[in-house]
This record gives C-alpha cells, sequence and structure tokens, in this order.
C-alpha cells in the first residue's frame, strides 16, 4: 500500500509554504501539521507564511498582470489548455496527493483531478470568446462594451475538495486576463501548490497563479486585506465568508461567495424507490458527507417511510467504508480532527433533541487513532433539532416525513440554505412544480450531485452569492466598459462654444 508521507515529500520536496513567481515562500509563523486522516499518522509538519507571505504572493501576482493582459485571449488560451494537458500527466500523482493529505477516496480524487483539467480546458475555450456588446442608443454614436479584468483576485478555498475548487474558480478568473493569489486550506494545501508549479511550467507568466497557505486569521485576512486585491472568491463556511465579505466590502472590494448547505432530498411515495434509495445514499455519504451539496435532509412521504428507511440502512451497510488510498473504497474518513469532533458532537446534540439512531449493521475494520465516522442516519428529526439546520459536514442523515406536496416543499425551505436539493417522483407535473419551488441554486430531479463546468452553480441565502462556474462566472471575473464614440462631429453642450 502507498505510504502517505512518502507520497507527500516525493510530490513536495521543497515542503509546504508559498509558491510565486518561481520561488518557495517558507515561513515563520505558527506550526502546522498534516496528518493522514484514516490514521491520524502526522506526516509533515511547516511553517505559516504570515501576512508578509501573502504580501509577497499579491507582488507577484500583481507583476504579472501585465504580462498575462498582454498576452491576449488566444495566448491565454493556449497556456490555460497547456496547463489542463500538464495536469492529466500529473493525474495519478496529484489524486494519491490529494488523498493522502484530504482522506479522501482515490476513487472520488482521481474523478476531482480529471475535472480540474476539464476545467481549465472549458475556460480556455471561452478565452478568447469574451465578447461586449455595440449598444442602440439616441444620437449619433457608435456605443460598445468591452469586459474588462479586475487585475488581481484573491482565491481563498476549503478543504473538502482542494484541487477542484482551487482550479474551479481560478480557470475562470485567469480566463478572464485576471492573475489569481490562491490561499488553501491549512489542512490541504499539498495540491494547489503542486498546480502554481504546473501553471508555470504551461507558460502562464511567473506568478499569475501564486498560492499563499497559512491561516485564515493570518495570510487569508492579509490577502483580502491586499489593496492590489481587487475581487476576492471564497469557498467555505458561512461565517467566514461572511467575515470574508465584510472585510473586501469595508475598502469598496466585491466578494464571491460559494457556502454551506443543508439540501433536501424528497422522495414521494410514487417514486422509483429502488432508485431513490441509492440516489439518497450517494447524496449523503459520498465523501463521507463533506461536500457542500450533500443531500444532508431526507424527506420522506409518511406513508412509504418505514420501507424506504429500513432499506436506506440495508444499503448503507454495503458501502465499502476504509482505508481511502484502497482504490475500491467508497467512503474515507473525516479529513482532520477539528472537523470530526464538530460531527460528533452535533450527532450527539442531535440525539440529545430527541432524534432516533437507526444502526447500520456490520462491524468494520477501521484503523485506530483515525478521524472516523461510520454512515450515520438519524430518523424522527424534528424541525428543529439542529442536525435539521446545521450543516454537519459529515455522513449523517437526518430523516423526516411530510405528508403532502405543500408540506415537503415548506420543509424543504425551511432553511437559512439554498444551495441544491432533489425530488424523486414519477409524476413529470409534481417534479416541476417541486423544482420552481424550492429555492436552491441547484436542483434534480429523480437524480442527485451531477455537477458540470458548464452548468451555473452557487446558493441563494447563506449558501452564498455569485456563481462559479458556466457561462455566468465570466461576468463574475469581468467589468464591463463603455466606450462612447461620435459618429458625426462632436458639439459641446455649450452654446456660447458653437462658433468657436
Ligand atoms: P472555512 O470557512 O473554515 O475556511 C475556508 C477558507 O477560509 C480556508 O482557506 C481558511 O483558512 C480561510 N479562512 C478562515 N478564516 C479566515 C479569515 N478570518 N479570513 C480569511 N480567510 C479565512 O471552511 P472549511 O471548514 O475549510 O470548509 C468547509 C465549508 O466549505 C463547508 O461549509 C462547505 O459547505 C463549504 N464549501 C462550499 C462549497 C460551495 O461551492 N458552496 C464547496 C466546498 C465547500
Amino acid at each position: 500500500m502507498t505510504d502517505p508521507a512518502t507520497v507527500l515529500a516525493e510530490a513536495l520536496p521543497e515542503g509546504l509554504g508559498g509558491y510565486a513567481a518561481g520561488t518557495y515562500l517558507t515561513g515563520r509563523g505558527s506550526v502546522i501539521e498534516v496528518r493522514y486522516p484514516a490514521t491520524g499518522e502526522l506526516l509533515t509538519t511547516w511553517r505559516d507564511i504570515g501576512a508578509e507571505g501573502a504580501i509577497a504572493a499579491v507582488d507577484a501576482a500583481a507583476a504579472a498582470v501585465r504580462p498575462w493582459q498582454e498576452a491576449g485571449p488566444f495566448g491565454r488560451a493556449e497556456a490555460l489548455r497547456r496547463l489542463a494537458v500538464l495536469i492529466r500527466e500529473s493525474a495519478a500523482r496529484l489524486a494519491t496527493l490529494e488523498t493522502a493529505t484530504a482522506g479522501k477516496p482515490l476513487r472520488d480524487t482521481r474523478v476531482e483531478v480529471a475535472r480540474a483539467a476539464e476545467f481549465f480546458d472549458y475556460y480556455a475555450g471561452w478565452a478568447d470568446k469574451i465578447t461586449g456588446q455595440t449598444l442602440p442608443v439616441p444620437g449619433p454614436w457608435l456605443t460598445y462594451t468591452r469586459r474588462v479584468p479586475y487585475g488581481v483576485i484573491g482565491l481563498l478555498t476549503p478543504w473538502n475538495a482542494p484541487l477542484f475548487t482551487a482550479a474551479w474558480n481560478a480557470a475562470a478568473a485567469l480566463a478572464c486576463g485576471n492573475t489569481v493569489v490562491l490561499k488553501p486550506s491549512e489542512f490541504t494545501p499539498a495540491t494547489t501548490l503542486v498546480l502554481a508549479r504546473l501553471a508555470e511550467e504551461a507558460g502562464l507568466p511567473p506568478g499569475a497563479l501564486s498560492v499563499a497557505c497559512g491561516l485564515g486569521e493570518t495570510v487569508g485576512q492579509a490577502l483580502v486585506a491586499d489593496p492590489r486585491v481587487r475581487k476576492v472568491a471564497f469557498i467555505g463556511s458561512v461565517a467566514t465568508g461572511r467575515a470574508v465579505a465584510t472585510a473586501a466590502a469595508s475598502r469598496g472590494v466585491p466578494a464571491l461567495l460559494e457556502l454551506g448547505g443543508k439540501s433536501a432530498n424528497i422522495v414521494f411515495a410514487d417514486a422509483d424507490l429502488d432508485t431513490a434509495v441509492n440516489g439518497v445514499l450517494a447524496a449523503i455519504f459520498a465523501g463521507a458527507g463533506q461536500s457542500c451539496v450533500a443531500g444532508s435532509r431526507l424527506l420522506v412521504e409518511a406513508e412509504v417511510h418505514d420501507e424506504f428507511v429500513a432499506e436506506v440502512v440495508r444499503r448503507a451497510a454495503l458501502l465499502k467504508v476504509g482505508d481511502p488510498l484502497d482504490p475500491d473504497v467508497e467512503i474515507g474518513p473525516i479529513a482532520n480532527a477539528r472537523q470530526y469532533s464538530r460531527v460528533c458532537e452535533l450527532v450527539e446534540q442531535a440525539l440529545s433533541e430527541g432524534a432516533v439512531r437507526v444502526s447500520v449493521p456490520g462491524a468494520r475494520d477501521l484503523a485506530s487513532g483515525g478521524f472516523w465516522v461510520e454512515p450515520t442516519v438519524l430518523d424522527r428529526v424534528s424541525p428543529d433539532n439542529a442536525v435539521a439546520r446545521t450543516e454537519v459536514f459529515g455522513p449523517v442523515l437526518a430523516v423526516s416525513t411530510f405528508t403532502d406536496e405543500a408540506d415537503a416543499i415548506r420543509q424543504a425551505n425551511d432553511t437559512d440554505f439554498g444551495l441544491a436539493g432533489a425530488v424523486w417522483t414519477s409524476s413529470v407535473e409534481r417534479a416541476h412544480r417541486v423544482a420552481d419551488a424550492v429555492r436552491a441554486g441547484t436542483f434534480w430531479i429523480n437524480a442527485y450531485k451531477t455537477i458540470h463546468v458548464a452548468a451555473p452553480f452557487g446558493g441563494f441565502g447563506d449558501s452564498g452569492w455569485g456563481r462559479s462556474s458556466g457561462p455566468d462566472v465570466l461576468g463574475e471575473y469581468t467589468q464591463a466598459k463603455a466606450v462612447w464614440v461620435p459618429t458625426s462631429p462632436y458639439v459641446a453642450p455649450f452654446p456660447s462654444l458653437r462658433a468657436h
């Protein structure tokens, strides 16, 4: 079996820190540990690069703005396509590195690396198609718009899908002509550092994709406060997202927020229940529930509740839980000790508030010392139970019943979040009614979790604002400039000047 410490040492012999314009930035701040989530084994330690490291990364990204804009749309497209090729060539190494540090099963990280390459390909395709408009206006004018990039974008990412979330927004921001300073989660900086090296190898100007690693309160805050950062994109929790957006707004800079969710998976009695059970399991247990779109609330029609929940539990026991570096494993551990404690506390709180744990049978041979939470099904969850309202971000399914369509919609919308959701039914009419009525940025009918870079993604309510994929994102990373040209001799508005 692959040894995670060796994987990390081989991928990044210089250690962890920052990377800007061909230079590794080492820090002198707090010591940060990297542990293998499956066993808790300490893989390495490194030091926060602090505010001065963040500033050095912004220096490099700011210096790269001009050459990157001078590369022009076709030059940028070519470089981003080369980056996609290099990611594919490094796919096996990147996936193993991601699994070793984030604990996500190899079968998932392989997909995420392939998606990262796809993001760069997709936005390379857009780079030379970002156009303005010619606008009819009254009078003798040719008026047209151009889409202008911001300059340096500060991009802060979480630990649950480090390379995926980094590539997702960086690809679009770069294609639009911006440069990017990435601040990965302190728990999982490794693959983001490799990405920055590959970007330079692909021919992006040195510094165009810089990385600043460290804690949120040091590196993250310094990045958001830097006057050269003209827009902030944040992917993470609601509380931090609000703090980051407030800090950005305090100096007049916009923020794109991709935050958490508490998405409802609604199952009607008339659904293909066999397929729906698999959909419910995939929605909550993939990635051990550490997914922003996790279907963490199951709302099931009362008349089929007992048989449906029994089947969910029976099949949950079939899922292959184990060492994430084993390519057959489907569910790994929680990614870090902090999150592990949070999940355990929320389950205890839910039980104390009246939820009933339905035990998933089958003893599993899991490594001791790791951050393991077994697939957990909590039934009879009342609307005010903590587990019905709070994002757990773990393999914990909260089950409630509903009586009819109106009740299902009311319960689905009884949340501050609005990221995703799904309905399972054989009625076409009902499917579209429910899809229309549930407040969520992404909604599936008789399916769950499929997303693609070609379609917009983002949240309503506490789940954030702005959109992070599809063509919509081009408006996030550029601003319109209107240019006015008179098509007959210019006449000043002062009559006294007309004779001169
Ligand atoms: P988090 O909010 O703790 O951290 C996110 C990033 O912000 C990290 O890089 C962190 O170091 C940094 N940060 C923390 N405090 C900061 C501060 N004061 N100033 C600047 N930066 C700061 O989130 P997390 O625990 O890493 O990630 C889990 C969350 O991410 C979940 O809520 C999940 O739903 C969300 N998420 C959302 C999406 C989406 O697209 N909507 C995708 C993935 C994850």
